[in-house]
């Protein structure tokens, strides 16, 4: 097993993309301003994974200037973890990567997941990533979401000690409120706040995007083309096979999907007008000019998909075009909805 000791980004692929890369620790750990997200890579919920595309998918990122990749041990119930282990194991690249994984989720063997940021549960599963990821630290661990049958600074302690220990070198929370990261605060300092955030998902707007700005906090923005509807590929009649989740996304379902897509034709229409971009490039631009700190996660599993990357550096928005975007989306969205489909049951329930 190997770690990543000096911090990359001298790789030569990845400074000639353009892209921005940015410490996501405040301590020197660089990434790329695009993570690959690997939650379809695990199959789970995405209608099932092909190894040998996601892991070409995997090794091919740093020539498109993408070396942080986003996964957890629950998407496919440690399979995305095992893919992005042997993917960079394969092509000896950890040195090349910055990798951020998750704890806090649990299964059974029929699939069902629930809540547990338990002490005791944290610590083991930090043990099994880095099994499963082929490494000896984890760059980024974030807590995935909080239990509320466990006190926060519990979950805190057992991270502090990962710390530490010198198993992880970042700590993150994912879809806390400011007022539970607060309390994790007491604790031990959050390096990364992950949190659902696109052109269409704009909650956080209100409480955890000020959070992050007051502390300087790295943002992880989850979902950056809203399941695949901001990639401009999409169509009414497109068919989810198996497991995929857009089959139980509010979003997805009519009337609700045409008002979606026809804010999807209007910026597609304003990208092409003002910059000669389409409305993918619009979409993980916007992200990025929005806050400093934050990093988009574009989930991928074809090489292919991630070739608009070349698109994003080199041009930024304005107030008045985010302005105008805004309009855009708000003139043709009247009955939006949230991901809160998407948030596992705790034990509680
Ligand atoms: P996303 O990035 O909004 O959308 C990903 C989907 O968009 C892909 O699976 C693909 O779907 C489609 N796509 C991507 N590039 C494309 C291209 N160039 N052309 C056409 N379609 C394209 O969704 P996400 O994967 O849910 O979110 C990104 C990452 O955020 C995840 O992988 C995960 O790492 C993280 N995440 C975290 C949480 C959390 O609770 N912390 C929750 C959700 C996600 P098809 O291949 O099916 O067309």
């Amino acid at each position: 097993m190997t770690g990543n000791s000096a911090h990359l980004l001298n790789s030569k692929d990845i400074r000639s993309s353009g892209l921005e890369t940015h410490d996501l620790n405040g301590h020197g750990l660089n990434a790329s301003r695009i993570g690959l997200g690997t939650w379809a890579i695990g199959g789970w919920m995405w209608g099932g994974t092909d190894e040998a595309e996601s892991i070409r998918t995997i090794q091919g990122a740093p020539d498109k200037g993408v070396n942080l990749i986003d996964t957890a041990p629950v998407y496919g119930f440690g399979r995305s973890e095992e893919i992005v282990g042997k993917a960079v194991a394969e092509a000896k690249m950890r040195d090349q990567v910055v990798l951020a994984t998750k704890c806090a989720l649990e299964w059974d063997d029929k699939g069902g997941v629930q809540r547990n940021a338990s002490k005791k549960r944290v610590l083991k599963e930090a043990d099994d990533s880095l099994k499963r990821l082929r490494t000896d630290v984890i760059d980024l661990l974030q807590v995935h979401w909080p239990d509320p049958v466990v006190d926060v600074r519990e979950t805190a302690e057992a991270m502090a000690e990962l710390k530490e220990a010198g198993k992880i070198r970042a700590v993150g929370v994912s879809n806390f409120s400011p007022e539970q990261m607060d309390a994790f605060q007491e604790v031990v300092a959050i390096d990364v706040a992950q949190n659902p955030y696109n052109l269409f998902e704009r909650d956080i707007d209100h409480d955890v995007l000020p959070w992050a700005e007051k502390h300087d906090t790295r943002l992880l923005a989850y979902g950056a083309l809203c399941r695949g509807l901001l990639s401009g590929r999409m169509h009414a009649s497109r068919e989810f096979p198996g497991d995929d989740l857009r089959n139980n996304d509010p979003k997805f379902a009519q009337p609700r999907f045409n008002q979606y897509l026809a804010a999807v034709d209007a910026l597609e229409a304003f990208a092409q007008k003002h910059y000669d971009k389409h409305v993918l490039d619009l979409a993980i631009r916007w992200l990025l000019d929005q806050y400093d700190h934050a990093f988009a996660l574009w989930g991928a599993r074809t090489p292919d998909q991630l070739d608009a990357v070349a698109n994003v550096p080199g041009w930024h928005l304005n107030g008045a075009a985010r302005a105008e975007i805004k309009a855009i989306v708000d003139q043709h969205v009247t009955d939006p909805v949230g991901p809160e489909f998407m948030a596992p049951p705790s034990r509680k329930d």
